[in-house]
């Protein structure tokens, strides 16, 4: 057992959070939080990379957070590191979504849209049109599912949403034509957001990172080759890592509340643009 975690007291702790759940108990009462907490932070995709960065830098920062993602064991296990909450949510499924609204309950103070990434990297000649599928359902679908579900908790905190889009929506590459456009169309989100909640206090950020070298992104994109995944960081000197994304989601988040960075374009300093990389080899 670690973490209070096994096989069995993980899906009796599954069972008993979707319990509390469907029973609609929210994470904090209505009207705020207690004592020195900075507020409630939900992040997507937390179970691993850059979200799971993020909840713990989060969770330093003072915020309860709330971590979703499909693979439960995760998020469980990190929750518990951090004092926060474990939700299995699929953000392309408008059930969990519902149901990840209800657990949030009355407020939200952060909203991280982090659950995403890429399928495949063929040119567009040879596209794999599920894998675009996949990736629009992700990271455009999901990420605007998720923040319209939360949009009330938000207003009624008057808090903030980021949206973690990419580089790839800054300019396309070869091979990038799905996830370019699929980050180009999440990016549309958060542009369209931030023009209808004008005149509120709600604030609508965007980080676009650049090459992050995690453990799962380029894996996930070459369909668990290995080697492919190794490549993308071949040499590179110092590619970012998921805990520079996290410092940024904390320092955009921490703001005063009347400034709303809009966009914020993240990338190492081996990289100049998505193209010019450079590589000490
Ligand atoms: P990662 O480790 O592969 O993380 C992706 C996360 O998204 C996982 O936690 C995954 O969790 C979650 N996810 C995927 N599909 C989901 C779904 N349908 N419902 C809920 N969660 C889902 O990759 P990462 O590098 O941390 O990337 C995080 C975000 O940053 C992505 O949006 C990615 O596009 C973006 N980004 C990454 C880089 C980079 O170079 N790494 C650069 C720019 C932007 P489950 O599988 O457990 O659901």
């Amino acid at each position: 057992m670690s973490n209070g975690v096994n096989t069995d007291g993980r899906s009796a702790t599954r069972r008993e959070e979707r319990a509390r759940i469907e029973a609609g108990a929210g994470f904090l009462p209505p009207g705020g939080v207690a004592g020195d907490v900075r507020g409630v932070a939900l992040v997507t995709g937390a179970s691993s990379g850059i979200g799971a960065a993020t909840a713990r830098r989060l969770a330093a920062e003072g915020y309860r957070v709330i971590c979703a993602a499909r693979r439960f064991d995760r998020v469980h296990e990190l929750a518990a590191d951090i004092d926060g909450v474990a939700v299995e949510c699929d953000v392309t499924d408008a059930d969990d979504v519902a149901i990840l609204a209800t657990y949030v309950g009355a407020r939200l103070d952060l909203l991280v849209n982090n659950a995403g990434g890429a399928v495949g990297s063929e040119p567009l000649a040879s596209a794999d049109f599920d894998a675009w599928t996949t990736m629009y359902a992700t990271n455009v679908l999901g990420a605007g599912r998720v923040t319209s579900a939360l949009l009330p908790a938000l207003r009624a905190a008057e808090g903030t949403v980021i949206f973690i889009t990419s580089t790839a929506a800054e300019a396309a590459y070869e091979g990038g034509a799905g996830y370019n456009a699929a980050k180009a169309g999440e990016r549309m989100l958060a542009g369209a957001l931030r023009l209808e909640l004008c005149g509120e206090r709600v604030r609508v950020c965007e980080i676009a990172p650049g090459m992050v070298h995690t453990d799962e992104f380029s894996l996930v994109r070459f369909h668990g080759d290995q080697a492919k995944a190794d490549a993308v960081y071949a040499g590179v000197p110092d590619p970012l890592v998921a805990d520079d994304i996290a410092d940024a989601v904390a320092w955009v988040a921490t703001r005063p509340a009347h400034v709303n960075i809009d966009r914020l374009v993240v990338r190492p300093v081996a990289q100049a643009a998505n193209h010019k990389v450079h590589r000490a080899t």
